[in-house]
């Protein structure tokens, strides 16, 4: 095979992968049924279309050649399928209703005709540019194109009326992907010109789909193209970098060989040194850019807790200045305000934590530090709010337990605990604080209540970020689902780990932390 053709394959190969996860993506994550069906439907027949492309034009034979070209047939569909796609992206399905039905009907008869006729789609393959065979159309392939063009064209105008009158969200949407999908289509029907013997070559046809990805991830990051959950966005992203980095390589790999055969005299280890230091510095350069956008998120949260800080303790002190000398009527009033100044505070700690979970030991003031006497203190703290519920908290012994720690954090992590276990407890319940120690290396302190409970399937998401469960929801409006994430977070920091488990809902949950004991 003459490394032309080989390039040529490997790039259309890229391609293949890249359809595929886009494919996966779309599959598992988009929502709206009629475009996730359609776009993976067009997706599977690219993939179709260029695998029998190149296994086609690399064959010697000429009829086997163009049997396997035959397989071009589930080009009929690409264009209504992207049609049934663009038309319920832009909301105009039942609009077009009649257009889709007789555009498959179209397809459909196609298909048929061609299948009864194979000479008049394409006739014996033969030798064209460096392909060892190349299509030959047959009489009637022109319909296929006429047919293909006509329908691609209409989309477009529709989208293009649809672009009129949108609101500006929608405006870029639909520019994104337009641009996509002209840009797809434009390089995709480089391939023809040859069929044609327009002497152009059919490899930069390979870039139909990397140019129809690129646009197509921009616009499902910043404009919701197929309200696409942040998560599979991020996978998105990572996936597209890593295509473009296999092309990059296949490339370079390319122009390596092309070096080595044109200047025997070249040290050959020179290039794939050049090659490394290029995969490394681009890498570098992705990984920085992650880390980058992450540290932006922080400071981001961590300006606004500050800015936050300053004006609340402001309304704390004038509320309570203002509590002393006001007269009995507005009092209840004014202990709202503190209140919801309170809880504002407790929020702005929350997200200032929140801004930091995810860093090494950053912020970490790690000391010695007497466990049993700080949940000791935590609970005596609590008690108020333990007798208004009419809860009953089993006794604890409180022996002297030592850990490295930071005071404030693992104070945070067993307040959450402890609140949780009496929001989520009923009025009369139980609740209980255990300590174990084992090997004289670890201390586990479970707390044990007897409210809720966590449903089976919930359990392994407790501690994800924002996670709430059903029955949670009903018994607190008010919970964020940020305080067990924190927990594990500043629990691993220290060494430890967080578990819990649970019968199931209304039988009560019991949670678990275990800390490495300090040595002397
Ligand atoms: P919040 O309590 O503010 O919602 P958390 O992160 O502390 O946030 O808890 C996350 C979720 O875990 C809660 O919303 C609740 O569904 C569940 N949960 C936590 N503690 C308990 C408990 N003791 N009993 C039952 N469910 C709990």
């Amino acid at each position: 095979m003459s490394i032309h053709l080989l390039l040529h394959n490997l790039l259309y190969a890229f391609t293949v992968l890249l359809s595929i996860s886009v494919i996966l993506l779309i599959f598992f994550k988009a929502k709206n049924s009629v475009e996730k069906t359609t776009l993976i439907l067009a997706f599977i027949f690219a993939i179709i279309f260029v695998v029998s492309h190149v296994l086609g034009v690399s064959v010697a034979n000429g009829e086997l050649s163009r049997r396997i070209l035959m397989f071009n047939l589930v080009n009929l569909f690409l264009p209504v399928l992207t049609s049934h796609f663009v038309f319920s992206f832009i909301g105009k399905l039942k609009e077009q209703k009649y257009v889709i039905i007789s555009a498959y009907i179209v397809s459909i008869s196609l298909l048929i005709f061609f299948l009864l006729n194979p000479h008049y789609f394409l006739a014996t393959s033969v030798l064209k540019m460096y392909f060892p065979n190349y299509y030959v159309a047959g009489p009637y392939y022109f319909l296929m194109l006429i047919y293909f063009f006509l329908l691609v064209v209409y989309a477009f105008v529709v989208m293009r009326k649809a672009y009129v009158v949108s609101d500006s969200i929608n405006k870029n949407r639909i520019k994104y992907f337009s641009i996509a999908l002209f840009l797809a289509y434009l390089f995709g029907s480089i391939d023809f010109l040859l069929i044609y013997n327009i002497q152009i070559d059919p490899l930069w046809g390979f870039l139909f789909v990397p140019l129809f990805t690129i646009p197509f991830t921009y616009a499902i990051i910043h404009y919701e193209l197929m309200d696409i959950r942040v998560i599979a966005k991020k996978a998105f992203v990572y996936i597209v970098i890593s295509a473009v980095i296999g092309f990059i390589l296949v490339f370079l790999d390319y122009i390596n060989n092309l070096i080595i055969k044109s200047s025997p005299g070249f040290p050959n280890w020179a290039s794939s040194v050049i090659l490394a230091l290029i995969t490394s510095i681009g890498l570098l350069f992705i990984w920085r850019r992650i880390r980058e956008t992450d540290f932006l998120k922080y400071e981001f949260i961590d300006v606004i807790t500050h800015k936050f800080r300053t004006p609340l303790t402001a309304i704390k002190w004038s509320s309570e200045s203002l509590m002393e000398s006001a007269p009995e009527g507005i009092r209840e009033e004014i202990s709202h305000i503190q209140k919801s100044a309170n809880s504002l505070v407790d929020l702005t700690n929350l997200l200032a934590n929140l801004s930091v979970a995810d860093e090494k030991t950053f912020g970490y003031n790690f000391v010695k530090l007497d466990l049993g006497n700080l949940i000791k203190n935590l609970i005596s703290e609590s008690s108020e709010k333990i007798k208004a519920k009419d809860i009953t908290l089993l006794p604890l012994s409180y022996s002297s337990i030592f850990v490295l720690a930071d005071e404030q954090k693992i104070k945070f992590v067993f307040q959450t605990l402890l609140d949780n276990a009496i929001s989520y407890t009923k009025q009369g319940g139980r609740i209980s604080f255990e300590t174990s120690v084992l090997n004289k290396e670890k201390v586990t302190v479970k707390i044990t209540d007897t409210g809720i409970g966590i449903g089976e399937e919930e359990i392994k998401h407790i501690f994800t970020k924002f996670y709430r469960t059903e029955s949670s929801k009903k018994a607190d409006t008010e919970g964020m689902g940020i305080g067990l994430y924190l927990t594990q977070k500043i629990v691993e920091k220290h060494g430890g780990k967080t578990w819990v488990k649970s019968e199931g809902n209304s039988k009560g949950s019991s949670f678990f932390v275990s800390l490495p004991i300090l040595k002397d």
